[in-house]
């Protein structure tokens, strides 16, 4: 039977997708509603595959998941689909809150009702839910790393609607018995990454001589993960993960985001050094502070390991200089998606 992947034509989906079909013989059907932060040519690789199904679609729109669940009786649903840019919730947080909360609501409801259908047995299905650290809030330097018992703070507005969906997929669990899983993990980076965050935005930019926004004093600590090892997590959470449960996923890789630009200034200047012979940190500049910006996000992932026994297989250093090899190989891909919305966007706000 075929695991429903939503929003796999996004970063950390479509970097599921492509690692799911060469590791299982189990098809997936991806149902994304290509908004700007898509890529389909992502997938170019497993179009046509007997293994691979494209949907079009929104995840609130309520018939078309019941089709979707009727016609392709899928074992487990893995959602990644959402807005997912903290700039952008702030300038616009109604688009949140109709995917995250509105169409996490939406999913839920049609996958309670196929398995109520008997389609498949309850005990079979599960329904994993993919979110963030960002819902815990902000810790101070001294705090303990998030751990799954943490409370919720969420302080923007993508964080506040990641933390409703994640409340509504805990209450389909309690409230009606669907096997749901959930997962929070930390910051990812890797191939396939919207050129709006950090690293690709700092790739993107470096290469073209541009100047390279760093948010106020930029000692803002995150909790990097290779999206590779994101990917792991999941299966392993699919596979053995206890319905009910939450589990928090991270790398202990600890970073001001002042110190991974410079980081990435360096690789830059060893791989594909400037022409004018200036290391590429010369562009760096600091820009007014995001409001509400979370100074610290830290992950406790002991439960997974403990219990799961998932741990990262690359260190914050391998993963960042696979990161920006496979950029500067793939600067098709960038240029694609870097266009039309991207400009636009980067012209209003940098
Ligand atoms: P992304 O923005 O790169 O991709 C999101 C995908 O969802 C896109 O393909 C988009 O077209 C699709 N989508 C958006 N709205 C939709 C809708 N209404 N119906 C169907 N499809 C829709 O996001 P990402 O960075 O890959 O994140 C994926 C998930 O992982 C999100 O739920 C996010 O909250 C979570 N997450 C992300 C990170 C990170 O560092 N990027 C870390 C932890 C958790």
């Amino acid at each position: 039977m075929p695991v429903l992947v939503t929003g796999g034509c996004g970063f950390i989906g479509g970097n599921f997708v492509l690692d799911w079909l060469k590791q299982s013989d189990e098809p997936i059907i991806n149902l994304d509603k290509l908004t700007y932060a898509a890529n389909p040519a992502t997938l170019k690789s497993v179009e046509g595959s007997p293994s691979y199904t494209f949907v079009h679609g929104d995840i609130t729109d309520g018939a078309l998941l019941a089709n979707v669940f009727a016609r392709y009786k899928p074992r487990a649903v893995v959602h990644f689909a959402a807005e997912s840019h903290v700039d952008r919730s702030i300038a616009n947080p109604e688009a949140f809150l109709a995917t995250n909360v509105f169409g996490t609501y939406h999913l839920l409801q049609a996958a309670r009702e196929f398995v109520k259908s008997g389609a498949v047995p309850v005990d079979e299905f599960r329904f994993l839910h993919v979110s963030t650290d960002e819902v815990y809030g902000t810790l101070e330097p001294e705090d303990p790393a998030f751990h799954e018992d943490t409370p919720f703070r969420p302080n923007s507005p993508y964080a506040a609607s990641k933390a409703s969906s994640d409340h509504l997929a805990r209450a389909w669990h309690e409230t009606y018995g669907l096997p749901v899983l959930i997962t929070n993990c930390s910051n990812n980076y890797g191939p396939y990454q919207f050129p709006e965050k950090l690293i690709p935005l700092v790739l993107h930019r470096a290469l073209r001589g541009e100047t390279l926004p760093v948010y106020g004093d930029g000692k803002q600590v995150r909790d990097w993960l290779y999206v590779g090892d994101h990917c792991s997590a999941i299966r392993t959470v699919l596979q053995s993960g206890r319905p009910g449960q939450t589990y928090n996923v991270g790398g202990c890789n600890q970073r001001t985001n002042l110190e991974v630009v410079h980081t990435l200034c360096s690789l830059l200047d060893e791989l594909s050094p400037d022409a004018s012979g200036e290391p590429y940190s010369r562009l760096i500049r600091h820009v007014t502070d995001r409001p509400g910006h979370d100074r610290r996000y830290a992950i406790d992932a002991t439960k997974i390991e403990r219990e799961l026994g998932w741990t990262p297989t690359e260190t914050f250093s391998t993963g960042l200089r696979r990161t920006v090899e496979w950029y500067l190989q793939h600067q098709q891909w960038v240029e694609e998606i870097a266009s039309g919305e991207y400009l636009k966007w980067v012209g209003q706000n940098y």
